[in-house]
C-alpha cells in the first residue's frame, strides 16, 4: 500500500478545477465519509415525515437526536452508512471493487441483522445467497435510491481511475440488488461528483460537469424545473432532486443539510447523499463540531479509518 507522501500527483485535472495537495484530498475524502455518517444520522430522525409534521416537532430540526420510526439512539447510523461500511471493508480486503466481495460483504452485512433494510436490497441479497448471482436482472421498476446510497467507498477507492473503470465498479456493486439505468446513472454521477469535488471541483464546476448533463441524458433527473421537492421518497430520482437543489441552493455543509433533511420523505438517505458531496467540497473544518461530536464514536473513527485506507490504495 502506498504511503500517504507516495500518492502520485492529482490526476487527470480538468479545466475549473484547481488542483489540491494531497494531504487536502486526504482530508475532503475523510469530510466524505463523516459527512454521509452525519446526514444519515440526522435525517434518520424524520425520515418519512413531511415537512410539516417536522416543523410542528422540531420547528426546523437541526440536531443529531436519534429517535424517529426506528428509536435511534442519538447519533446512531442506518442501511446507508454500515451498507457503505461493509463495501469499503470489502473494496480494502480484496484490493479492489469486485462483485463477488462486495455481495458476501452485504449479505454478511444482513445477516448481522441491520436496523433497516431497503426491500430491493433484501431481494437482491436473498437472490445471491440462493443462487450466488452477483447481478439481478434488468428491472424497470428497480429504481430505488439503495445502490446509490452506498457508492461511497467505491468513489475513493477508484480516485485517478479512468471514467470508464469508476462506472464500471459502481454498476458492479449496484447490480448486485438494483439493475436499472436511472439507478446506474445516479449513481455514477454522483461517485464522479466526489471525485471530481476531491480534486477541487467547486459546486458551480459540479453543477456544470455533472449534474446538468445527467439531466440532459435522462430528463427525469430535470430539478431546476420541478416545484422544490419536499417529502422525497425512494425513488432515485426524487432522492437526486432533493439533494441537487439543497446542495446547490446553500454554499454550505450546515446549510444543505438542514434544507434536505427538512424536506423529509427518505430524509437519512437524502442526508448522507448530500452530506458526502458536501463534505468532498467543503471539507473537514466545515462539518459542525456538534455534528461530529453528536455521532456514534464507533462510527466516527470507522469512516475515518476507512476513508484515509480507500484513498490510500
Ligand atoms: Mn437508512
Ligand atoms: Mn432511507
Amino acid at each position: 500500500m502506498l504511503m500517504p507522501s507516495e500518492i502520485p500527483p492529482t490526476p487527470l485535472l480538468q479545466r475549473g478545477e484547481h488542483p489540491c495537495p494531497t494531504g487536502d484530498i486526504k482530508s475532503r475524502a475523510t469530510a466524505a465519509y463523516l459527512g454521509m455518517a452525519i446526514g444519515d444520522a440526522f435525517g434518520a430522525t424524520v425520515e418519512f415525515m413531511t415537512p410539516r409534521e417536522i416543523a410542528a416537532h422540531y420547528g426546523r430540526h437541526d440536531r443529531i437526536v436519534g429517535g424517529g420510526w426506528l428509536r435511534l439512539k442519538p447519533g446512531q447510523v442506518t442501511d446507508d452508512t454500515t451498507m457503505a461500511l461493509a463495501l469499503g471493508e470489502s473494496i480494502l480486503a480484496s484490493g479492489g471493487v469486485f462483485a463477488g466481495a462486495a455481495a458476501r460483504a452485504f449479505d454478511a452485512w444482513m445477516r448481522a441483522k441491520p436496523v433497516d433494510i431497503g426491500s430491493t436490497v433484501r431481494r437482491g441479497l436473498l437472490n445471491f445467497r440462493k443462487s450466488g448471482a452477483t447481478e439481478v436482472d434488468y428491472s424497470e421498476h428497480d429504481a430505488g435510491n439503495g445502490a446509490a446510497m452506498r457508492v461511497l467507498p467505491v468513489a475513493l477507492a477508484m480516485l485517478g481511475q479512468s471514467e470508464a473503470a469508476v462506472r464500471s465498479a459502481c454498476r458492479a456493486q449496484a447490480h448486485i440488488t438494483h439493475h436499472n439505468a436511472l439507478s446506474d446513472a445516479a449513481t455514477e454521477t454522483l461517485a464522479l461528483m466526489v471525485q471530481a469535488a476531491l480534486r477541487g471541483s467547486d459546486t458551480v464546476r459540479l453543477l456544470h460537469d455533472y449534474a446538468h448533463p445527467l439531466a440532459a441524458q435522462h430528463p427525469e433527473f430535470t430539478f431546476r424545473a420541478v416545484r422544490q421537492r419536499q417529502n422525497p421518497s425512494g425513488y432515485v430520482v426524487e432522492t437526486l432532486q432533493a439533494v441537487f437543489q439543497a446542495f446547490f441552493d446553500t454554499d454550505d455543509f450546515e446549510s444543505c443539510l438542514i434544507d434536505v433533511v427538512n424536506r423529509g420523505g427518505d430524509a437519512d438517505t437524502t442526508g448522507a447523499i448530500a452530506g458526502m458531496l458536501a463534505g468532498a467540497v467543503y471539507g473537514l473544518d466545515a462539518l459542525p463540531a456538534r455534528w461530529l461530536n453528536g455521532l456514534d464514536p464507533d462510527v466516527r473513527s470507522a469512516c475515518a479509518r476507512q476513508a484515509e485506507a480507500l484513498i490510500a490504495m
